[in-house]
């Protein structure tokens, strides 16, 4: 049977959603949405992944809110537009890419350490924190940092 995986960060953490010809996979800001995503731009019921023909497909559910395919191609409301591994949609800000695979870029062997940035001060700082211990700003929508381990100097 073919399978695509989906893989997005949210919540500082890698999420991952295998998608095989029967699924339907809801993505949206409602929480019993299969793949919730938390972002203002993101509408309760925004897109829907199916298999349909012999491909895999995306569906645009929001009349407001666009998908971007590739940074470049917009999915308006009620279009469809075919999923390949490779693929990248943006949906907010959120980046969900399309693969092939559990492990895309051979890279989730290892662990992944998550740190954030401090907006106030700019220092890198552990993700676990709620607030910045130099400077005191809040890190909720702090941006996160993503090392590979095998990659570190
Ligand atoms: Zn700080």
């Amino acid at each position: 049977m073919a399978a695509i995986w989906l893989e997005w960060i949210s919540v500082k953490k890698i999420h991952t959603k295998a998608i095989n010809e029967r699924s339907r996979v809801m993505i949206g800001r409602m929480p019993d949405c299969d793949i919730y995503l938390e972002d203002p731009h993101i509408s309760r019921n925004h897109a829907l992944v199916n298999f349909n023909d012999g491909i895999f497909q995306v569906r645009n559910l929001s009349e407001t809110n666009p998908i971007i395919l590739n940074d470049r191609w917009q999915i308006d409301f009620n279009q469809n537009s075919a999923l390949r591994p490779g693929d990248m949609l943006t949906l907010g800000k959120i980046e969900i890419r399309v693969a092939a695979s559990q492990s895309p870029s051979g890279r989730r062997q290892a662990p992944v350490i998550f740190k954030v940035r401090c907006p106030g001060c700019d220092r890198v700082l552990e993700s676990d924190l709620v607030d910045c211990p130099w400077c005191q700003a809040s890190l909720a929508g702090a941006e996160a940092l993503i090392f590979h381990p095998e990659e570190r100097k």
